[in-house]
């Protein structure tokens, strides 16, 4: 029987790849360089390699801000400091909480059931600060983040973590909610909770993982 589910912030509450678009787009622009959509590709392209290695343990965190966007800004040969844009697009993207569609229906659906709680990779204030002003922190009992435990899903250790916090809880009486096969599915499924895929750009869901939705409000016919 579920009790809980632990739900993913970005690209499953929030729309981060707006929040991303619109923070890259306006900062470059207030530097002066005329913003392009494929420059958002190459973001993307980097930025995915940099958290795949921060999910596989290869860099750290600090190591992956220091180099994101000097890499970003080399392949697009702009001139331009990548930490101190880091700066800046962190901040940006601190005050950016862009809903995704149908989260709040969904989260209005689940915590009429549930016990709910945010699991996220990403700095602990910053993840606070854009639920609330989204108006979504009042749904959560409690906000994990990998910036306050200090590993990130699917690390077994931010896992442990929530369960020691939320210990009337079983991983087995739980459900993990996300967009990430990587990180949300991988996780939740190595601790032993049940999995729900948030599947928005039509993969094949790998037989491991329990459930898949399209849209969030599907998740209706699920739990
Ligand atoms: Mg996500």
């Amino acid at each position: 029987m579920i009790k809980a589910v632990f739900i993913d912030i970005d690209g499953t509450l929030l729309d981060f790849e707006a929040c991303v678009e619109e923070s890259m787009r306006v900062g470059l622009t207030e530097n002066k360089i005329e913003y392009k959509p494929e420059m958002l590709e190459t973001f993307h392209r980097i930025n995915d390699v940099f958290w795949r290695d921060l999910e596989q343990g290869k860099i750290t965190f600090e190591e992956l801000l220091e180099r994101r966007w000097a890499t970003v800004f080399e392949a697009l040969e702009i001139d331009l400091n990548g930490p101190e844009f880091e700066t800046y697009f962190r901040k940006r993207l601190h005050e950016s909480a862009i809903p995704m569609e149908g989260s709040y229906e969904t989260l209005e659906y689940l915590s009429g059931k549930y016990r709910l709680f945010a699991a996220s990779n990403g700095p602990h204030e910053q993840q606070i600060e854009r639920l609330r002003k989204a108006d979504m922190l009042k749904y959560f009992e409690d906000v994990f983040t990998s910036g306050k435990i200090g590993a990130e899903k699917p690390a077994k250790e931010f896992f442990e973590y929530c369960f020691e916090k939320a210990a009337d809880i079983k991983p087995e009486e739980s459900t993990m909610l996300g967009d990430s096969l990587t990180s949300d599915m991988k996780g939740g499924n190595d601790f032993g909770m049940k999995t729900i895929w948030l599947n928005l750009n039509g993969k094949e869901k790998p037989e491991w993982v329990d459930f898949e939705i399209k849209s969030l409000d599907e998740i209706k016919n699920i739990i």
